[in-house]
């Protein structure tokens, strides 16, 4: 089967012939219709530093996904051969303590497709039945595509009270922009969005944001008045991996606020942790999206009226993924699918 793998200690990525994955007892072999691209996957294609460190090659790339059952294995009880689908990426071990308790999303023996084990930019992928998720007809399949980084939007935005609260979101990425729109779905007063990028704070504003703010050319205090605000932030979501972007944040926090961290910070990451201890700070990392509450919320957001259709700019056939990748590269884009 086609495949675009990642096979050679250099930037790029390639497109090769690849044995087609077994379906075992209580698997679920996937014919892909439609991918699309996370900032990982182009990490992988431009070989960085955390690519070098975390991939075994050979390895066929991508976590974002939708298709058509194919095959189920004989164990397999809620599926059936020509139903749409998408899936978690994140196959957890089933067995620690808290994929036992129901929280699986906090794993610590977790493989992510396209990362740990093959992934989906392929014809076909193969994955547990437990992991997949069924698609409603009333949701595009070039959605469901992405439900992996809608769901990273969902689990970090659904983390805390919303309704009349201030939020202040850090990277207007693909994930900050569904953040926007799902912020304002849930109730908040203010969504304010910052970037470095006009193309993406543009989206932003499609996107639904209160006020988009260029932190290269404005301040976020310049627009207290304007929002009404006097004190600062109630909810923080940090979605750049950016640490400037993350000291600002701290600043503009009102007393007992909280943040959610879901942008990677690198190590060397230096922030003034006054701001956290005497305005009481409550702070909580985000990884993947819970299983399987977030998808369950996604969904049901979607049927009842979310829409996060700005975000996908670009739609391109799979034999035209170098110029998806060098698009990426541009920044100048929310979010590429890729059609198989
Ligand atoms: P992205 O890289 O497309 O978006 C980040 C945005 O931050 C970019 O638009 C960039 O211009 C902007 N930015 C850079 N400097 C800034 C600054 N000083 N202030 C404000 N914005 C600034 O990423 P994405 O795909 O939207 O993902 C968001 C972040 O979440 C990334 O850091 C990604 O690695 C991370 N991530 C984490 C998880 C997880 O499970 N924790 C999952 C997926 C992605
Ligand atoms: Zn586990």
């Amino acid at each position: 089967m086609k495949a675009l793998v990642k096979n050679s200690h250099e930037h790029g990525i390639w497109m090769e012939d690849v044995t087609e994955p077994e379906c075992n007892t209580n698997d679920v072999k996937i014919r892909i219709t439609h991918t699309a691209i996370c900032g990982t996957d182009h990490h992988i294609f431009k070989w960085d530093e955390w690519a070098q460190r975390t991939l075994k090659l050979p390895l066929t790339i991508g976590h974002e996904f939708c298709g058509i059952v194919e095959e189920i294995g004989p164990g397999v009880t809620h599926y059936v051969p020509g139903q749409r689908v998408s899936g978690e990426g994140h196959i957890t071990c089933g067995y620690c303590r808290n994929c036992r308790a129901g929280k699986r999303h906090l794993c610590h023996d977790t493989n992510g497709i396209g990362i740990q084990r093959d992934g989906a930019f392929a014809e076909y992928l193969v994955i547990p039945e437990s992991n997949i998720w069924p698609i409603h007809d009333d949701i595009p399949s070039e959605i469901a595509a992405f439900f992996d980084p809608f769901g990273n939007a969902a689990h970090t935005s659904l983390s805390y009270e919303m309704v009349g609260e201030d939020v202040l979101i850090t990277g207007a990425g693909p994930i900050g922009l569904m953040s926007v729109a799902i912020c304002n779905f849930v109730g908040a007063r203010n969504v304010v969005i910052t970037d470095v990028n006009e193309y993406r704070l543009n989206l932003a504003k499609k996107m639904g944001a209160t006020k988009t703010i260029n932190v290269l050319n404005n301040s976020i205090h310049e627009y207290y008045s304007e929002l009404g605000m006097t004190s600062g932030f109630d909810v923080g979501l940090e979605m750049s991996g950016n640490p400037e972007a993350f000291s600002t944040m701290l600043e503009h926090m009102y007393h007992g606020g909280k943040i959610a961290l879901l942008g990677l910070l690198p190590d060397s990451t230096m922030i003034n942790w006054d701001n956290i201890i005497f305005k009481g700070l409550k702070i909580k990392g985000i990884y993947g999206r819970e299983m399987y509450e977030t998808w369950y919320k996604m969904a049901q957001m979607l049927r009842s009226g979310l829409d996060v259709s700005n975000v996908l700019t670009h739609r391109l056939p799979i034999d035209q993924f170098e110029d998806a990748f060098n698009i990426m590269e541009t920044g100048d884009c929310g979010k590429i699918v890729l059609e198989w």
